[in-house]
């Protein structure tokens, strides 16, 4: 087997070290508050994590916990706190619309997590900068951002290419189209020049910029395709299917493709996926909170500056 298993920990160093050092050498100690208002094991790791990191690279981080029906008000606090540079929620809280309500009370200028419809919308639409000297990029989902980091270092982005088409030639499968990470994800890497295949319990639909990257922005366009069809064209398999049951068909994956997991579960058998896969990623926690505090020194910077929103 010449599979090379590819840790988040060994990704995240760099963008760790570069925080700590920006930190250490500007003198600035960025506040994070992150609220945990539900009783779910990922999200009390995930703030553990949080909180091991921030130690590390200089972030001051507070944990705030509180009811669910608490956690507006608890906000709006923050919000107006200007003590506390940036503000996180673990999710879910209550699983349905209001989470994406509570996404929206976090204000614009603090959302490390980058989940505010402006940056969402932003994404979309492949606008890059909150304002016309370009000065100040946006904030992009620290999830689908940390996957497109993940993505960089194990040499998928082409860098022979112009910024903003180095995916173009590649087929990428997505299986999760949440808000939070699969669709957002399939819009970037589509935006990037990849064509993606996202699948989600009901289907699969195609995002691209089209033949030659003819489109400024990417377009979805549903297909009658199904797994079976699109894994094994497939030159990179991203997961993140929340059961600990479900299992990539081994078989069906491309000899030598790239693999990332980002589910809580093993959505790959280890030893199977390892006989196929060139690069298997099984996890990628630290990556997205080396991205949220990446999130946090821009923000940081922003407040200081204080014109960008
Ligand atoms: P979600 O429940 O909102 O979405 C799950 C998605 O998977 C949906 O699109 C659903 O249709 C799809 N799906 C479920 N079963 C499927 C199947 N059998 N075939 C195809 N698609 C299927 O969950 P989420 O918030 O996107 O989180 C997913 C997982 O990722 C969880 O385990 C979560 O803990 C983890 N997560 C990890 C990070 C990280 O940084 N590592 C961040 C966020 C979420």
């Amino acid at each position: 087997m010449s599979c090379k298993v590819v840790l988040a920990q060994g990704i995240s160093v760099s963008y760790r070290e570069e925080l700590k050092n920006t930190i250490k050498t500007r003198n600035i100690r960025p506040k994070l508050v992150g609220f945990l208002a539900n009783e779910d094991p990922a999200a009390a790791k995930y703030a553990e994590w949080t909180a091991k990191t921030c130690a590390e690279t200089g972030v001051e981080f507070e944990l705030r916990k509180c009811s669910r029906n608490d956690l507006e008000d608890k906000i709006i606090e923050a919000n107006q706190d200007a003590g506390v540079h940036g503000i996180m929620v673990y999710y879910p809280v209550f699983g349905d619309r209001q989470d994406q309500y509570l996404q929206n009370v976090v204000d614009v200028s603090k959302d490390v997590e980058g989940l505010h419809h402006k940056y969402v919308y932003n994404m979309y639409h492949n606008i890059r900068f909150l304002d016309e000297a370009k000065t100040k990029k946006c904030i992009i989902p620290c999830t689908p951002l940390g996957l497109v980091k993940v993505m960089e270092y194990v040499g998928v982005y082409n860098g022979i290419l112009p910024h903003g088409n180095r995916l173009h030639g590649r087929i990428v499968t997505i299986i999760n189209r949440s808000e939070i990470v699969g669709r957002p994800l399939a819009a970037l890497l589509a935006n990037d020049g990849a064509k993606v295949y996202s699948v989600d319990i009901n289907g699969i639909q195609e995002f691209h910029r089209g033949v030659g990257l003819q489109l400024k922005k990417h377009e979805v366009s549903e297909t009658t395709l199904t797994v079976e069809d699109v894994l094994p064209l497939s030159d990179v398999v991203i997961t993140g299917v929340p059961s600990p049951s479900y299992k990539v068909p081994s078989h069906l994956i491309r000899d030598g493709a790239v693999c990332i997991n980002f589910s809580t579960f093993k959505n790959f058998d280890g030893d199977e996926i390892k006989k196929k896969a060139a690069i298997y990623v099984p996890a990628v926690g630290k990556v997205t909170v080396a991205m949220l505090e990446r999130n946090l020194v821009r923000l940081y910077d922003y407040q200081a500056q204080d014109r960008a929103f």
